[in-house]
């Protein structure tokens, strides 16, 4: 295999498969590794699907990407020949004034993006699925949707392998990055590599690749859950996809797809996990219980139905805002981690921002919100 390269990818989970396949259109002589082969239940990108919603209450600076990413998901539809994404639509719930709920519809008025409101009356007509409290206020986004996350995963492989500059090492860990004269030298399970430039897209591992250099870094484990659910009013677009504020947590959801069933989670839970020692749904008492109390009250008629659930964990900021951006000491590496448990629905454009990063050393896109030498402030909600 070949030892030189122009640029490196350490990770090629969500964000590095994406960078992977943007920048075998730049045909630079690439190289991506990963520990496990991608898409794998280790990381911070399994359970078959993901939410893209367009209003973000994480804040205006994510609109121009959701809408560009949106675009090329379709084009990514095209390129593989793939059903990548489902327009279900999602319903937004909530008490009165719940933060998230306020922030999604400040957003939308500003970029003049759909967001219907709904009563608790309009919903029992058109969602009667959903039981949802006559003081709450509810929102649908008709554009927003299902990304199918883990065939999204297996595309950008399929894709990747296409290009002859990209070649790919799976199962192979990265234990160490240092800089040398002209460029970098990647310390791997399988002997060193050489590069002009690396990514370092390495999820909840990417602070412990780098030197010199501290990230206020935390991954935090999330559950997540199945419930059986037959007849065509749980599949989309009769059923869209769901994020409630209720009773104080936060739950998010999506319609039967593919006969697995409803899928839930709780967004808002935070216990502190190594991404080395994953603890598996069941390890507390209380993460069947949490995902069954939501279903009781919100989507009745299957909450006797649960299947199995499954843990995952986010990489958070103090901030909740990602970081993209160079070494402060190298410009050679380029650091993209942080995702605090919202980054796959704009990973298709990360992976674009990347490879301009590498290709162009600046991109067209604004982030500098995602400065790694900026202040983090905490973010509660
Ligand atoms: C339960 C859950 C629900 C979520 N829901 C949503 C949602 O609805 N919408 C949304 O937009 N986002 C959501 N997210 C967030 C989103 O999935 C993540 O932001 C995204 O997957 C992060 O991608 P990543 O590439 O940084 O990490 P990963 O996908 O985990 O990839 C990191 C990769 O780096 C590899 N790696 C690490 N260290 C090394 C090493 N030393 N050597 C070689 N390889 C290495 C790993 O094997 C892994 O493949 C959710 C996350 C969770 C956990």
């Amino acid at each position: 295999m070949k030892k030189n390269y122009d640029v490196i990818v350490v990770g090629g989970g969500a964000i590095g498969s994406a960078a992977g396949y943007y920048l075998g259109k730049t045909g630079l002589e690439t190289l991506m590794i990963d520990m496990y082969t991608p898409p794998h239940s280790k990381g911070s990108h399994h359970g078959e699907t993901r939410l893209i919603r367009h209003a973000s209450a994480e804040g205006t600076q994510y609109v121009p990407l959701v809408l560009r990413a949106q675009e090329l998901w379709s084009d990514l539809e095209k390129q593989s020949n793939e059903k990548l994404f489902y327009p279900s639509g999602t319903l937004l719930a909530g008490e009165e004034n719940a933060p998230f709920i306020a922030d999604s519809v400040s957003v939308a008025k500003r970029y003049s993006l759909p967001l219907e409101s709904l009563s608790a009356k309009q919903i029992e007509h058109r969602f009667p699925q959903f039981t949802v409290p006559n003081t709450y206020q509810s929102f649908f986004e008709a554009t927003s949707g299902v990304l199918m996350s883990t065939k999204i995963l297996l595309a950008f492989r399929q894709l990747i392998a296409h290009y002859n500059k990209v070649n790919t090492l799976y199962d192979t860990k990265v234990i160490s990055i240092k800089s040398i004269h002209n460029g970098v030298e990647v310390i791997t399970s399988r002997g060193s590599f050489f590069a002009s430039k690396v990514i370092i897209s390495a999820g909840g591992w990417s602070e412990r690749l780098l030197d010199n250099i501290e990230l206020p870094l935390q991954t935090m484990r999330k559950t997540f859950g199945w419930f059986k659910a037959v007849g065509n009013e749980f599949y989309p677009p009769n059923l869209p996809c769901f994020y409630f504020n209720f009773n104080k947590r936060k739950y998010y959801g999506f319609p039967n797809i593919s006969g697995s069933g409803i899928k839930i989670g709780r967004n808002d839970s935070e216990i502190p996990m190594e991404p080395d020692t994953k603890e598996e749904f069941g390890e507390y008492s209380e993460d069947e219980e949490d995902l069954i109390y939501f279903m009781k009250k919100i989507i009745p008629a299957v909450s006797r139905n649960f299947k199995k659930g499954e843990t995952c964990f986010i990489t958070k900021t103090p901030d909740k805002n990602f970081i993209i951006d160079s070494h402060p000491e190298n410009d050679n590496i380029i650091i993209a981690t942080g995702f605090s448990g919202h980054g796959f629905k704009y990973s298709i454009v990360i992976g674009e921002i990347l490879s301009q990063l590498i290709k162009e050393g600046k991109t067209t896109y604004d982030i500098s919100t995602f400065s790694i030498n900026r202040q983090f402030k905490e973010n509660t909600q």
